[in-house]
């Protein structure tokens, strides 16, 4: 007999940067189901297999992957044991104290995530920034947004995306670049085919290595080789100035620095760009038609990316590139026209918003500004903020491995997967002194390497606010109590705040941590945006309730958010305008030779969510692939004498893992394709980033996690 559910709690979607909104349905004990919100502006009702699958994640018998409650060992050798918070709690402070005593306050930190909510960031930036005196916190964010936050302020002088959903069905072409949007995105793709559908002559050109279920779509597919986008950008605005399809009105009013961008594009004709990214110099003259609309200015196209474009070793100037043609164009700042970066967590963009990268501070302020220091000093009520930056991931890792990292705390993050270079990673891991993991599953990775593990709420569970792509802020909601004794983040993160503060004499820590609730950490967090790009001032809490999830700029005695942003074509540089960046063709970190002599790349699966510690509990997701397959082109099997189904082992200068293969005409001759999901709980070796390489880029410190050159043989 179905069972009626009693109640609705209205939240939202855990998994990806969309924010789909969901209702929830529950007893006040137990989620029984959850459907698609059909007010919410994101998805109006739709969820994909992951959203509409989330109350399978929340069974009892998903309790036997949970962690219920605190776990301390106090010597490596030892298994952990069961202990209460208080102890939990002490113990980490103490640790932590004696730590900054010795060795001082950088030998600390803390390492987070896109999927923590915004009130959870909040907590921990200030904890580091403003109590401790490190800038020692940064996020899994840095491994999927850091390029997009660069290439934006580089250009437009502000990390904000400039375009709304809503855009798609304005547009007359769109450029998705580095994004399988079918399978990382999948509601906002249901809006692509709905826009198409109901403009035929719209255009779809996607450039991806792969012919993914996003670019076997397309009006045009360019199958770049990895990390030639730049290459690729540059030739179609050289195809621009050349059928003389720019804007020199709008360069001229609204833009510098173009003539040195112009020199740069002159060599990159579509003859010497084809040879770089491996694609007809014919299909490059023609995206720069479609994306310039042969000079067209009543047209509009709306340029979409994800980790193709930012998880790169210059994945700053790929953002850059993009935007360049942009600005050529006058493609910004209207419907249907911009640059648009997917987020890929749900709420990176929130963790931003506070601060929460090793460079940053509330309220979208830089650190190495002075003058914004001292305003997030003042909003703080203490003498200063530190002013050396912090350490981004891949840094941090390595000074854990080096030894002047001595105590970390992870949460809500699984880097002991997720992570470049997994064998350096989980040395890092074992070599430092004290690890804490605050994770609602005691099944990942990296909670085998915890000191104390602190069992944490998750969806469902939790209250507060995430940012999706678009700018728009939603409300997450608790609707089921917390399993045995887990905490939410910012509780346990505010209640070893106010114990350390205190073993550090800290005189400020009763003033720094005066809350008890979200709301009134929330409240802070949006006073701390007043009179910046981004101010909430204009919101509460009950508003979001009662008028639904709203875009940022809303201050103060606004009616509204901003749906898109530079329509007056101002930008938030100091001259007010936008700013071209002379970008470069570079090559990957790591070429293809003679002994590593494929290039392979790493992605997302439909259905799967990340490291699996969630989607990885529901049978139903394991329908559409069952397992972590190599994929591989048919003449470079046949080249080594390999069948499909063969067992193969995959080589990088770095690590091994062994695993199947299948043969995927999706991928070109000279590459291979890896899901990204699987740790060495499905095959052996470290998954897929046992392979990749730490190389970041010089702006974002993002890592090229999107490709490695390796070598595959039977096994
Ligand atoms: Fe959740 Fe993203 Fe799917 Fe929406 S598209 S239901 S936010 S995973």
């Amino acid at each position: 007999t179905p069972t009626t559910p009693r109640l609705e709690t209205r939240s939202t979607c855990c998994y990806c940067g969309v924010g789909c909104g969901v209702i929830i349905e529950h007893d006040g004990k137990q989620i029984s189901g959850v459907r698609g919100d059909p007010e919410h502006p994101a998805n109006f009702g739709r969820l994909c297999s992951k959203g509409s699958t989330l109350h399978l994640t929340m069974t009892e018998d998903s309790l036997a992957v949970r962690a219920l409650y605190p776990e301390l060992r106090k010597q490596r050798e030892q298994p952990r044991q069961r202990c209460d918070w208080h102890t939990a709690l002490d113990h980490a402070a103490e640790r932590f104290a004696s730590v900054i005593r010795e060795h001082g306050p950088d030998a600390v930190a803390f390492y987070i995530s896109g999927q923590l909510l915004t009130e959870d960031y909040y907590v921990f930036n200030k904890l580091a920034k403003g109590l401790i005196g490190t800038n020692n916190v940064d996020t899994n964010s840095r491994l999927c947004m850091s390029s997009a936050v660069a290439g934006y302020k580089l250009s437009l002088g502000a990390d904000a995306p400039p375009a709304c959903y809503e855009d798609i069905q304005h547009a007359d072409t769109l450029f998705i670049a580095g994004s399988n949007t079918a399978f990382a995105h999948p509601i906002l793709y249901r809006r692509i085919e709905d826009a198409r559908a109901a403009k035929p002559a719209m255009k779809l050109i996607v450039v991806d290595p792969r012919r993914t279920d996003t670019a076997a779509e397309a009006d045009l597919h360019l199958a770049i080789l990895p990390g030639t986008d730049i290459a690729l950008y540059n030739a179609m605005l050289h195809v621009m100035l050349w059928e003389d399809w720019i804007r020199p009105d709008y360069i001229a009013a609204h833009t510098e620095g173009f003539e040195a961008l112009r020199k740069t594009v002159r060599e990159y004709t579509p003859a010497m760009a084809a040879g770089i990214c491996g694609i007809d110099k014919k299909d490059i003259e023609k995206a720069a038609e479609w994306f310039a609309h042969a000079g067209d200015a009543s047209k509009a196209t709306l340029s979409m990316y994800c980790m193709g474009t930012n998880q790169s070793s210059h994945g700053t100037h790929n953002n850059a590139a993009i935007i360049n043609m942009h600005l050529a164009t006058a493609q910004i700042g209207k419907p249907g026209a911009g640059p648009f970066s997917l987020t890929g967590q749900p709420n990176a963009m929130g963790g931003r918003e506070v601060g929460g990268l090793a460079n940053l501070l509330s309220g979208h302020r830089d650190l190495a500004k002075p003058e914004h220091r001292a305003e997030v000093a003042q909003l703080w009520g203490i003498p200063e903020v530190p002013e050396k930056p912090g350490l981004s991931a891949v840094e941090l890792f390595d000074a854990m491995a080096a030894g002047q990292v001595k105590a970390v705390w992870i949460s809500c993050t699984n880097p002991a997967q997720s992570m470049p270079d997994q064998n350096l990673i989980r040395q890092a891991l074992s070599q430092c002194d004290f690890v804490v993991v605050q994770e609602a599953y005691r099944t990942t990775e990296t909670a085998r390497y915890a000191d104390l593990l602190l069992p944490a709420t998750s969806w469902g569970e939790k209250t507060g606010t995430v940012t999706n792509s678009e700018r728009r802020i939603s409300r997450v909601i608790q609707a089921v109590p917390a399993p045995g004794e887990a905490r939410h983040d910012w509780d346990a993160a505010l209640d070893f705040a106010r114990r350390l503060g205190n073993k550090l004499a800290n005189p400020h820590t009763a003033k720094l941590f005066p809350y008890s609730t979200e709301q009134e950490i929330w409240n802070e967090h949006r006073e701390s945006t007043r009179g910046r790009d981004l101010d909430i001032t204009g919101l509460s809490y009950a508003m979001l309730e009662q008028q639904g999830p709203q875009q940022w700029p809303f201050p103060s005695g606004a009616h509204t958010g901003k749906a898109r942003l530079y329509e007056d074509g101002r930008f938030p540089t100091d001259s007010g305008k936008a700013r071209f960046v002379v970008t470069e063709h570079r090559e990957t970190a790591e070429k293809a030779d003679s002994k590593y002599p494929i290039r392979m790349t790493t992605g997302r699966l439909r259905d799967q969510w990340h490291g699996m510690s969630r989607t990885g509990t529901v049978a139903r997701l394991y329908a559409h692939e069952a397992e972590p397959l190599i994929h591989m082109n048919a003449a470079d099997m046949a080249r080594r004498g390999l069948k499909n189904g063969d067992t193969v082992r995959v080589k990088s200068r770095r690590g091994e893992v062994i695993l199947k293969l299948r043969e995927s005409e999706s991928v070109r001759a000279g590459q291979a394709f890896m899901p990204m999901h699987w740790g060495s709980n499905a095959m052996s070796g470290l998954g897929s980033n046992a392979l990749t390489i730490k190389t970041f880029d010089p702006f974002s410190k993002q890592p090229e996690l999107k490709h490695a050159a390796v070598q595959i043989e039977k096994y």
